[in-house]
């Protein structure tokens, strides 16, 4: 199926249950109301002469716009280019220009970013062009700036004029472009989260992302009765294909606390609207678990939901079972190449399974684990992740080098270290590109971090490697102490020592407020690692 047909089967199914609530936005929408204020958009976007295979990019938190504009560029063929809610001038410039954007979709801000702002220094043209004849010098394929809301900026179109052009459009035009798309048309270019450098832009088909959805949704026993809290951001596929293709696929509800992930709204959003399921990446878990009112909100409504994302710390699991109920919750392993899901576990798991591996291989997926040469390595042992099958994306946009390295006969060389056990579990060990080798030992940053997240004071911890002249690399850690908490370097390495080989001790011990994060939530070792070469000199 077509995004947009997996969409009209669940509206024409069950029309008047509910769909859709942005609790921030003071939306609640029902399948059919959902459906016809996507239809609206996407013949205003059919107005506005977009063509099948344009491109078209949204730059927005978590607002019912995004949703709307996900589903009417899927409905007319037009591609969406999902823009990093974090990025700045550049970094936007960059992406609308390598994609060749004709239109953005943008919120007014986010935050103390201005993202109206930011477009108008790129294209200061835009206060003397009318709506859609823009000729901008640095964005030269950008024709429409679409802005949320119903005000008028110079030079750009609001969302509620888009909607007004499209009232020109029948409905016959609209299905006769919906029925000319096939399920291997690209429909999104979605960005990776530039967790160990720039990010980059995947080429993802319908077929790619509506199958990953439904067999995502299928272990989780997903139907019509479920109500799912997304706290995670829309840009990324966690939000995109787990979280709305999941629901669309079987009729649950999506509720969305908010523009950006904030632990109280998330509870309260569980909490009173009855919510049976909560995805979220290890943090906003974390973030919610050790808030000071968690005890206050009834969360006795959860059941199950997705920890992903990056490693997934054995505790958490723990508590997330034990203490919000989510007795069924699955962990999920992938990336944004392959759309994103290749590893989950099911309910039917057993505990210590669920909550220290990351499952088994999805149906209609391959899996093997490889040396430095491509050859399968024996069973147990670490070597990187390959993963082949229906979904694996078409390739980086605009980059057939960059594919060709990442993909080789049919195979996504994930770049992530990984043993699979006899029964076919998998276990992430940590990044390729994050294992250090310290006098020719090899050390597994995560066994660390899961090592050092015991300590009865840290809150959140990050190992990497760091060059040194002796050993070639030596062992650093990051750590975010709880609140109130204080304690020296000694503590943390006399900890260690009791417990750890020598050579895994960190020698370099650092408290830190916060670490440098992707807006998924991942910390990003690049950046600690720069810090730590600048200090040590
Ligand atoms: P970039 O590719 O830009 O550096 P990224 O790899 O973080 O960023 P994503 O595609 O968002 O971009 O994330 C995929 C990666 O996240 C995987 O390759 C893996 O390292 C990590 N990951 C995802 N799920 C899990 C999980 N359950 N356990 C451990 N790691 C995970
Ligand atoms: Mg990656």
């Amino acid at each position: 199926a077509t995004i947009a047909g997996l969409l009209a089967d669940t509206a024409t199914r069950w029309p008047s249950r509910p769909a859709v609530v942005f609790r921030e936005q003071g939306i609640r929408w029902t399948w059919a109301q959902f459906q016809a204020e996507v239809d609206r958009l996407a013949a205003g976007l059919l107005a506005l002469g977009l063509q099948r295979g344009d491109r078209v990019g949204i730059w927005s938190p978590n607002r019912f716009e995004w949703l709307t504009t996900q589903f009417a560029t899927a409905r007319v063929g037009v591609i969406l280019v999902n823009i990093n809610p974090a990025y700045r001038l550049s970094e936007l410039e960059y992406a609308l220009n390598a994609s060749g954007c004709r239109a953005i979709v943008t919120a007014r801000q986010l935050r103390s970013s201005d993202y109206l702002g930011m477009l108008q220094t790129l294209a200061p043209e835009l206060a003397q062009c009318a709506p859609g004849q823009l000729k901008a010098a640095r964005l030269p394929h950008l024709e429409f700036v679409i802005r949320m809301g119903e005000e008028r900026t110079p030079g750009m179109l609001s969302y509620a004029e888009v909607l007004e052009r499209g009232r020109g459009v029948g409905a016959a035009q609209l299905e006769a472009r919906s029925a000319a798309l096939g399920c291997f048309d690209a429909i999104n270019i979605q960005f990776t989260s530039g967790t160990t450098g720039n990010p980059k832009g995947a080429t993802l088909t319908h077929h790619n992302v509506v199958n990953n959805a439904r067999f995502v949704a299928q272990a989780m026993s997903f139907s019509e009765q479920d109500s799912l809290c997304i706290p995670v951001p829309l840009y990324h596929c966690f939000g995109m294909v787990l979280a709305v293709l999941a629901c669309v696929a079987t009729g649950a509800q999506m509720v969305f606390p908010g523009e950006v992930f904030d632990p109280v709204a998330t509870l309260s959003a569980v909490a009173e609207e009855r919510c049976t399921a909560l995805h979220g990446v290890p943090t906003m878990f974390i973030a919610e678990l050790d808030h000071a009112d968690f005890a206050t909100f009834d969360l006795s409504c959860l059941r199950t939901g997705i920890m992903a994302g990056s490693p997934c710390p054995i505790e958490t699991m723990k508590r997330v079972v034990a203490q919000m109920h989510m007795r069924e919750v699955t962990i999920a392993y992938g990336m944004t190449e392959t759309s994103p899901v290749s590893f989950q576990s099911s309910a039917q798991d057993d505990l210590q399974h669920r909550v220290t591996t990351v499952g088994r291989i999805q149906p209609h997926l391959e899996a093997k684990v490889v040396d430095g040469v491509g050859e399968p390595v024996p069973v147990g042992e670490k070597g990187e992740l390959w993963v082949r099958g229906y979904s694996v994306m078409k390739g980086y946009w605009g980059d057939e080098q960059k594919t060709r390295l990442a993909v080789t006969d049919g195979w996504m060389h994930t770049g992530d270290l990984a043993t699979l056990d006899a029964d076919g579990y998998c276990n992430i060990v940590g990044r390729v590109k994050d294992m250090l080798i310290r006098g020719g030992e090899n050390i597994y940053p995560r066994e660390i971090e899961e090592f050092l997240f015991r300590h009865p004071k840290v809150q959140s911890v990050q190992v990497f490697g760091v060059p040194d002249a002796k050993y070639g690399e030596e062992v650093c850690t990051w750590i975010v102490l709880k609140p109130g908490e204080a304690c020296t370097e000694d503590e943390i390495r006399a900890f260690c020592r009791e417990q750890i080989a020598h050579y895994k001790v960190p020698r370099y011990v650092r408290f830190v407020p916060e670490m440098p994060m992707t807006i998924t939530g991942k910390a990003q070792k690049f950046v600690m690692r720069e810090r730590m070469v600048q200090e040590l000199g």
